[in-house]
């Protein structure tokens, strides 16, 4: 079995969760993560063991803060067969050039735009169009969260129109310079773009979305009305959800009323970081009238794209031909389990 050599460019909320789950499988390995400054997140790195690549203007930082490096940026596109681009949003532009040059493989994030990568990635929805491809664009948190529903929706029953109402955490748990504390904003660009994301997978789904910031860290939250290609039942609605990778169910009446009962939950199921990779969807707050479609579902903003990367990885370095089975293999290594 070949082993693919995994660099993550960018050690921050998504880049330092990508590689403790690359980490974790049994086909590809971390063969290093950069970082740009001497942080907590470098110090941390370094004792997890993973090898640390950084911008040549900073070894002498990283030497005089006593955090051993590897080498530059560029010794580690080298070395890696693969590069997960974790930096933010606009960055991963500036490196694509680099990745070219250095022939190297790259994911991209959601930050990023589709036409950056020309194939956007969701480990249910089409697998199969990263294959072997050089470039690739994980979509972001929300929109993973909208295809992990209503991909095998629409597949069993066809969705005709979607409207979606996306209330978005402000910031990350780890981030303090972010706001509002104490207001909703809504996103007054509409349609918000998180529709023509979802497109950039399903281009054939009709979907409208709005965006409302919220002061909360935990998770997003989004209302979903989806008018379906016939009339259907809240049981089989349930069926298609219960069987859906990556979606777990849980109920308002055992106790999960918010965000914060599934964050607790999410600890209490030991994964690392307390991470919730699955989405969330309320079981009691799922009806169906004639062929319209109402339901809850909650988004761990920070950990629900870790294992679509995986997967993306596994298709781009032609690891793993079927998805099914590479979905099944990610989230046996990274303790997710259907319910
Ligand atoms: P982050 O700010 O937490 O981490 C980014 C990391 O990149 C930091 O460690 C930063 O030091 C590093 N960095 C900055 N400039 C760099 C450069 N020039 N070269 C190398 N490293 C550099 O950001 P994040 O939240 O992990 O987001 C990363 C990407 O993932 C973005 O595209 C974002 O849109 C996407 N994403 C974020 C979330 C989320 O909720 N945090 C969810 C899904 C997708």
């Amino acid at each position: 079995m070949s082993i693919a050599k995994v660099g993550i460019n960018g050690y921050g909320t998504i880049g330092k969760r990508v590689a403790a789950a690359v980490s974790k499988q049994d086909d590809m390995q971390v063969v290093g993560v950069t970082k740009t400054r001497p942080t907590f997140e470098a110090a941390d790195a370094a004792e997890r063991g993973f090898d640390i690549y950084v911008p040549e203007e900073s070894l002498q930082a990283f030497k005089d803060a006593e955090i051993k490096t590897a080498g530059t940026i560029h010794d580690l596109f080298k070395k890696a067969d693969i590069i997960v681009d974790c930096t933010p949003g606009d960055v991963g532009e500036k490196y694509k050039a680099e990745y070219l040059a250095a022939g190297v493989k790259a994911i991209f994030q959601g930050g990023e735009d589709h036409g950056l990568a020309g194939v956007s990635f969701n480990s249910t929805a089409n697998y199969r169009d990263s294959w072997g491809a050089q470039f690739s664009r994980v979509v972001s948190c929300n929109t993973t969260g909208l295809i992990r529903t209503l991909c095998p929706i629409d597949r069993e029953i066809r969705v005709k129109n979607a409207y979606v109402t996306v209330v978005r955490r402000a910031a990350d748990p780890g981030d303090s310079k972010l706001g509002p504390i104490n207001a909703l904003e809504p996103s007054v660009k509409l349609p918000t773009h998180h529709g023509p994301d979802v497109q950039s997978i399903m281009p054939w789904l009709n979907i409208n979305t709005m965006a409302i910031k919220a002061s909360t860290t935990l998770m997003h939250l989004h209302t979903v009305v989806a008018e379906l290609g016939r009339d259907a039942d809240t049981a089989e609605v349930l069926g298609i959800l219960k069987s859906a990778p990556r979606v777990r169910l849980v109920k308002s009446k055992s106790g999960i009323k918010s965000t914060a009962e599934i964050m607790e939950y999410a600890r209490d199921l030991g994964r690392d970081r307390s991470d919730m990779y699955e989405i969330v969807v309320w079981e009691d707050g799922v009806k169906v009238v004639g062929n319209t479609l109402y339901f809850y579902q909650a988004v761990h903003q920070e950990s629900d794209v870790v294992p679509e990367n995986v997967d993306c990885i596994r298709s781009m370095c032609k690891l793993e031909e079927d998805a099914v089975t590479s979905v099944e293999k990610t989230d046996k290594a990274l303790g997710i389990a259907k319910r």
